[in-house]
């Protein structure tokens, strides 16, 4: 029987290792006993064991030229009439027992050798990261704001804190100690390793019940109270980390990140533009005229405008500083006015008689005689 291991994996001649890695990866999890319908037990592990042997030999460089050169009889013989021969497939099936394919890592990187790879059950996980949208008004961002956040979380139960159950038995697979001597045969040799206890995945004692309020896991959902302080200049969308606020690790992993995702409110008279805000400003066509200093209303207050004698309609008057901070560089942004002016409708007789008066300079007529002279 010669088997074609390129074939098993579904790869070419010439492909790279990271290329069968891939293959591998992809057929091991496909072919998972723990994946096979009832009726295809055997079926699967068989095709599982194919596989783990076509990569044994192909993830190894000198296995490889010499299946390339001899074929898959080049690894018969030695006594061992399995033909998995060099490779302990025993090992690799009890690590993959418990259906935790998470942890499928590991065995890649023993067969193909990227180190640092540790049995499951004992492996430290990350907490998930949480997101928490929060809208905001513009004057919070010109000021700053603290905010209480409430949200749900899981973290470690308080009744069995975090460890599952409120009583343990000493484990006697490891002597308590968490761990046991593994020898190993891989594609690169026999070695010697301390690994996890299977029985107790390394803590060295055994739940003797499960805790009534977590179910043995250790982790219960939390409401959370917490109080985070939004910085002034934040930004529509932008995403504030505060680190270790997310869900908790397991096995002493790190906790998640909470991202507060903020909204600003759109304002009912500012418009932004980066640190710079703009509004209209009605003025009356005397202030316009002979100029005024005009309230005017900024995000922090009312601050005082000189609009300056002969401003026309639609100018833009520049208030330094008094728009929005910068939230990466300090400083802030300017508020910029564009004037309005409006024409009056009703006229008192008094006013009426004023534009007459006014009209008859007819600044019109100057205007035509200098185009047409
Ligand atoms: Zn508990
Ligand atoms: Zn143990």
């Amino acid at each position: 029987m010669s088997k074609d291991y390129y074939k098993l994996l579904g790869v070419g001649k010439n492909s790279t290792k990271e290329e069968i890695r891939k293959a591998y990866k992809k057929l091991a999890m496909k072919f998972h006993p723990d994946r096979a319908p009832n009726d295809k037990k055997v079926e699967y592990e068989e095709k599982f064991k194919e596989i783990n042997e076509a990569a044994s030999i192909l993830a190894d460089e000198k296995k490889r030229q010499q299946y390339d050169q001899f074929g898959a009889d080049a690894f018969r013989g030695g006594g061992d009439s399995s033909g998995h021969q060099g490779y302990d497939f025993s090992d690799i099936m009890s690590q993959f027992r418990g259906g935790n394919f998470g942890d499928f890592g590991d065995v890649f990187d023993q067969l193909f050798g990227s180190g640092g790879g540790r049995s499951r059950g004992t492996r430290a996980r990350h907490g998930a990261d949480l997101a928490y949208e929060l809208t905001i008004t513009l004057e919070d961002v010109a000021k700053g704001k603290k905010e209480t956040l409430h949200f749900n979380k899981v973290e470690y139960c308080d009744d069995c804190k975090g460890k599952g159950a409120s009583k343990f038995d000493s484990c006697n697979h490891c002597h308590s100690s968490g761990y046991v001597k593994q020898t190993q045969r891989t594609p690169f040799g026999i070695f010697q390793q301390t690994a996890p206890c299977p029985y107790c995945h390394g803590k060295g004692e055994l739940p003797q019940n499960s805790c009534h309020k977590c179910g043995g896991d250790g982790l219960v959902r939390k409401e959370k109270e917490l109080e985070v302080t939004i910085p002034e200049g934040v930004e529509d969308g932008m995403r504030l980390r505060v680190s270790g606020e997310g869900e908790v690790g397991q096995n002493g992993g790190p906790s998640g990140d909470l991202y507060v995702i903020i909204h600003v409110k759109p304002h009912k008279f500012f418009k932004r533009d980066g640190g710079d805000l703009h509004i209209t400003l009605p003025i009356s066509f005397s202030q316009a005229v002979l100029g005024d200093d005009v309230d005017v209303p900024t995000i922090s207050g009312k601050a005082i405008l000189k609009v300056p004698a002969g401003t026309n309609s639609e100018t833009i008057l520049r208030m330094k500083d008094q728009g929005l901070p910068f939230v990466r560089y300090g400083g802030k942004g300017d508020q910029m006015v564009k004037v309005k002016i409006e024409v009056p409708i009703k006229l008192t007789k008094k006013q009426k008689d004023l534009i007459t008066q006014l009209e008859e300079e007819k600044p019109q007529k100057s205007f035509i005689k200098k185009i047409f002279g």
